[in-house]
């Protein structure tokens, strides 16, 4: 990976303290880092993140874009195999931090927010204890999809 492409003052460049506040590490996938965002508001909920600094998509190249792509197809897939959700919702928002990075949120019929988007900075995130987080990631880890393609 090219230094240059890393941005000094991006948390998920830096992997700072801010970075481990919001997410905890689930797998490095093949361009991109699979996290699970500690607002569990939905539960499953993660963020496929770019492991290099670009603001849009538009900026990578067809390779590298389709190689995105790859990556969030496959976590959302495995996502849907843990949680079997209704639906899941995409989101790429990158007000406050442009890095391109996509929220993966499973959704269901019942859920109060169903038909409409997710909040995605809830003013009461629901925080699980760290033996929660570990369970969901041992969870998620054990169904990845096409993990032999994504080492
Ligand atoms: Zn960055």
């Amino acid at each position: 990976m090219n230094p240059d492409r890393y941005n000094r003052c991006c948390f998920y460049c830096t992997h700072n303290e801010t970075l481990h506040e919001r997410m905890i590490e689930i797998k490095p996938l093949h361009v991109s880092t699979f996290y699970l965002n500690r607002d569990q508001t939905h539960r499953g909920r993660s963020i496929v993140a770019l492991n290099w600094h670009v603001d849009e998509l538009f900026q990578l190249s067809n390779v590298e874009r389709n190689e995105f792509a790859d990556d969030v197809a496959h976590a959302a897939q495995t996502l849907a195999k843990v949680f079997s959700p209704d639906k899941i919702n995409y989101a790429i928002y990158g007000d406050s931090v442009s890095h391109l990075h996509v929220h993966l949120v499973p959704k269901y019929k019942t859920d109060f927010d169903w038909d409409d988007a997710f909040v995605n900075n809830p003013s009461e995130p629901k925080k699980l204890t760290e033996y929660d987080y570990q369970n969901l990631i041992q969870g998620i880890k054990a169904n990845l999809v096409y993990e032999e393609d994504l080492e």
